[in-house]
């Protein structure tokens, strides 16, 4: 098998390729990001998706039960028995239609991609799976990652089920969710908070690693991407294999939207879809790289002939005028988003847009994700404040039919979720207020009440 996959340089002007069993997280030769790439004519693809519902009876087989293995024909970089899986990607499409007529989206038309109910309670576990499988095959001993929490969770909960690696991970200060944190303790992570943001722990996880050589499994892992991509995947078999409209998912670090649009170009390419929906990535206004790079800075992937100098030109504008991230989506408080030239190349795989929204949009769409039912993380609901958004500008047409992909659970982040709906004017100055969040319109606020039958009644009763 190992021949037929190779790992290869996005810039088509570079072109280098590289083995699977190398360890790479950037062309050597140019810098470059790289993909997993297959020699598909020499492996066997389905001839459709509907072929791959032969798998649905092989539950008693751990990868077939695996919500990403079982996909495992559409990334076969090495065989089946050798896939890393803790039963990730139990996830489901939900429709809601309390939050489609929150977004203006007509009912029945809008999906909500559950990926909080992953077991480390986010979508990261369908990349952390195929990170660690790669790790494993090249006989890594510790795997380490900078993260804003959720991709530490995963990668401690992954280590800790292996037993054969161990997890060394690398925090900002004060930068991370209580949910997220007491995981990776809990899970036994080697813990590592570095005084800074996610930028700087990301700097220098990759300088440590090499240094090291500990094996990284941030998102500028190609093989993780790689079991990013059957997120689309099971939103195609829920809607019974047809092409939605819409994919909306929250931008941080852009590895989903990269590995999202990679999914529909290949499974484009192999005549397994007639169309590709398209693509809306949502920043946090707090968090707008990708927004000014792409609506600002009008940059485009541009086939492969990125303006690169323009993006340095970007970055250190950003950094001469000291801007930082800043938002309550703690998940995608990023400056530098690392797999930005991916993403753009999604962007222009799939006819797709950027808008970003602020804490104050972000909290509302959350409440209502959670009052019907779904509830998630703070980042999560970007794609829902962003749906709503491109529907007043009408750029989603009320009868497309959207998927908004809830990234992480509601647990994750209680801080935040307690602080809109308490009314205690204390956490609200103190959580909410600094992120410019004005008013908790959709609050559910707790009733207190003497301990006493009577007053009990009448706060029921109202
Ligand atoms: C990691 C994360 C994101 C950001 O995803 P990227 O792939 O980095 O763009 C969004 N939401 C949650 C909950 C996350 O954990
Ligand atoms: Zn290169």
């Amino acid at each position: 098998m190992a021949e037929h996959v190779f790992q290869k340089c996005i810039d088509p002007n570079c072109g280098a390729a590289y083995g699977v069993e190398e360890v790479l997280t950037a062309c050597p030769k140019c810098g470059n990001l790289l993909d997993i790439r297959y020699d598909w004519d020499k492996l066997s693809v389905p001839k459709s998706l509907k072929e791959l519902e032969k798998y649905w009876t092989m539950r008693d087989v751990p990868q077939r039960f695996s919500g990403v293995w079982k996909f495992h024909d559409l990334l076969p970089f090495t065989e089946l028995e050798k896939c890393v899986t803790v039963g990730e990607g139990q996830t489901i499409l939900q429709n809601s239609a309390g939050v489609a007529k929150y977004a203006g989206v007509k009912e029945g038309n809008l999906f909500l991609q559950y990926e909080g109910m992953n077991p480390s309670g986010s979508f990261k576990d369908n990349g952390m799976c195929a990170a660690t499988t790669h790790a494993r095959m090249v006989g890594a001993t510790r795997a380490a990652c900078a993260s804003t929490g959720n991709t530490s969770a995963s990668l401690a909960l992954y280590c800790s089920c292996l037993q054969t690696m161990k997890a060394v991970i690398f925090i900002g200060d004060g930068k991370i969710a209580y949910g997220k944190l007491s995981q990776a303790l809990d899970y036994g992570a080697q813990t590592l908070q570095i005084h800074g943001d996610f930028d700087d722990a990301m700097a220098r996880v990759k300088e440590v690693s090499k240094k090291l050589g500990i094996y990284l499994v941030n998102s500028v892992n190609p093989f993780r991407l790689e079991g990013q991509k059957t997120i689309m995947l099971r939103v195609l078999e829920a809607l019974r294999w047809n092409v939605p409209d819409w994919i909306v998912v929250p931008g941080g670090n852009l590895g989903n939207s990269s590995s999202f649009g990679k999914a529909f170009h290949e499974l484009y390419e192999l005549g397994l879809i007639d169309r590709i929906p398209r693509l809306a990535v949502i920043n946090a206004a707090g968090a707008d790289t990708l927004t000014r790079v792409f609506n600002e800075e009008n940059i485009r992937w541009n086939g492969g002939n990125t303006d690169r100098a323009k993006i340095n030109a970007f970055f250190k504008q950003m950094n001469d005028e000291g801007r930082r991230a800043n938002t309550i989506a703690s998940a995608i408080e990023i400056n530098r988003p690392v797999n930005l030239e991916k993403c753009l190349r999604a962007l222009e795989w799939c006819d797709g847009v950027v808008r970003k929204v602020t804490d104050q949009q972000i909290l509302d769409a959350k409440s209502q994700v959670g009052a019907c039912g779904f509830g998630c993380e703070p980042a999560s609901a970007a794609s829902v404040a962003g749906t709503k958004l491109l529907r007043e500008e009408g750029v989603i047409a009320p009868s497309d039919r959207v998927v908004c992909i809830l990234t992480g659970h509601q647990l994750k982040d209680p801080t935040a979720t307690v602080a809109y709906h308490c009314g205690d004017p204390q956490k609200f100055d103190e959580v909410l207020r600094p992120h410019g969040v004005t008013t908790c319109d959709f609050a559910n606020n707790p009733v207190k009440v003497e301990n006493d039958v009577d007053d009990i009644v009448r706060a029921i009763q109202g």
